[in-house]
């Protein structure tokens, strides 16, 4: 066990570590030299030495580490991390109960008290996300917790800590026994694909279950359904099984064509009688509109930041933009489903963003339902900004 070292809070910072607030910041911190190896515990305090948390070092863009107890008696070891771990996975036992959804998240990082750590379930497999050096720096101890305390077949990791915070390329098999791809996962009742060893992205992206689910329930039968930012195509699968009349997927990435097909004959339907383009959103939208196309239903769901060959977008800039560009092409009483993941983006900017560009574009507007993280995505309240993603179902009245 490592000596702990004392990292001193400034005194206009006591107070939000006081409320809880779970992250090391380097400007919160008089004494930042003290920090120097990733991973080693320290023990936060006033200025004075009062007692406020213990944690670890572990530089991510956030921040310089998490606070894992607030309890002066609880210790940052193994039994932390075994206590943590199973709280964890109790909270989650409707989703183990659920033959229906196979894939969720079973660690949210601080909502579930382990900051820069995130771990996902994929029918068996568990996938660990490590945010730092220093999170990283407990692997053998975090990997043994998850062999030992659950049904794990597998174990994958995906490595976040480069330089530029980043995905680090690797093979990301860790323990236990291998499994084969596509590894097939259900979300209620729906099939996805998955590769766990292939890169920083799965095939899905777990977050977004419950807008597939009203997407597939309320918003597609008869309908006509424009999926952009598409990546592997789950939102035109849960439109086609919810009765979509027809999907188009587009997408910039030449693989994601290849990849929606996979999708729907996962789900038992022909990818034949789907429109899938490989092409920038942006320039798909000019041909839309000069070949006077138009759509019921229209997905974004864009990165916060992504280059292509043509645009460069950044969603705290230009989704107003994508907005304007994307009223046009969607029916008179046809709905906008509008999402960002943006953490920077409060939902009183992406709210501001939709008004606008409906008054820019002379349209009236109403918000049919909007949502935040699912259930599994657990938050700590003293950290609302670890809530990020917002989603608005938008009607586009005349
Ligand atoms: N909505 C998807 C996830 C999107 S991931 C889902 O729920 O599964 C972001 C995707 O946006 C990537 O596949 C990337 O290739 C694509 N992308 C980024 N910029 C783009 C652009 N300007 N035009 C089209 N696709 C773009």
């Amino acid at each position: 066990m490592m000596e702990e070292k004392a990292v001193r809070i400034k005194q206009n910072f006591v107070r939000k570590y006081e409320e809880g607030f779970p992250l090391l910041l380097k400007e919160a911190v008089t004494n930042p030299a003290v920090l120097e190896e990733e991973g080693e515990i320290l023990r936060i305090e006033t200025e004075d030495g009062t007692f406020l948390g213990r944690g670890y070092y572990g530089e991510q863009n956030k921040g310089a580490g998490w606070i894992l107890t607030g309890n002066e008696k609880e210790a940052v070891d193994q039994r932390l991390f075994e206590k943590k771990l199973m709280v964890a996975l109790g909270r989650r036992t409707r989703f183990f109960e659920d033959e229906n959804t196979t894939v969720f998240r079973v660690v949210n990082g601080e909502g579930d008290g382990l900051g820069g750590l995130i771990i996902d379930y994929y029918d068996g497999y568990y996938v660990i996300q490590w945010y730092s050096a220093g999170i990283y720096s407990f692997k053998k101890t975090i990997v043994d917790l998850v062999l030992n305390t659950t049904d794990a077949v597998g174990i994958y990791e995906k490595k976040r800590f480069s330089e530029e915070g980043g995905y680090v390329s690797d093979d990301d098999f860790v323990a236990g026994a291998p499994a084969g791809f596509p590894l097939p996962v259900k979300e209620n009742g729906m099939v996805f694909a998955t590769y766990l060893n292939d890169g920083a992205m799965t095939g899905i992206f777990i977050d977004q279950r419950e807008i597939r689910k009203t997407l597939k329930e309320k918003y597609s039968k008869g309908k006509t359904v424009l999926n952009t930012f598409s990546y592997t195509g789950s939102f035109s699968v849960a439109a086609a099984l919810g009765g979509a009349a027809a999907t188009t997927s587009v997408d910039a990435a030449n693989r994601s064509r290849e990849k929606t097909e996979e999708q729907f004959r996962m789900n038992g339907i022909d990818p034949d009688e789907h429109r899938i383009i490989v092409d920038d959103v942006f320039q798909y939208y000019k041909r839309a509109v000069r070949r006077g196309e138009s759509y019921d239903v229209v997905i974004l769901d864009p990165p916060s930041f992504a280059r292509t060959k043509k645009t460069t977008f950044r969603a705290a800039k230009d989704y107003g933009k994508l907005l304007k560009e994307t009223i046009p092409v969607t029916n008179e009483g046809g709905t906008i489903i509008a999402s960002t993941n943006h953490a920077g983006m409060t939902r009183k900017k992406f709210r501001a963003f939709i008004d606008e560009a409906f008054k820019e574009t002379g349209h009236r507007y109403s918000i049919q339902e909007s949502f935040s993280l699912p259930d599994d995505f657990l938050t700590d309240p003293a950290f609302p900004e670890g809530s990020y993603l917002k989603v608005y179902f938008i009607q586009k009245l005349s």
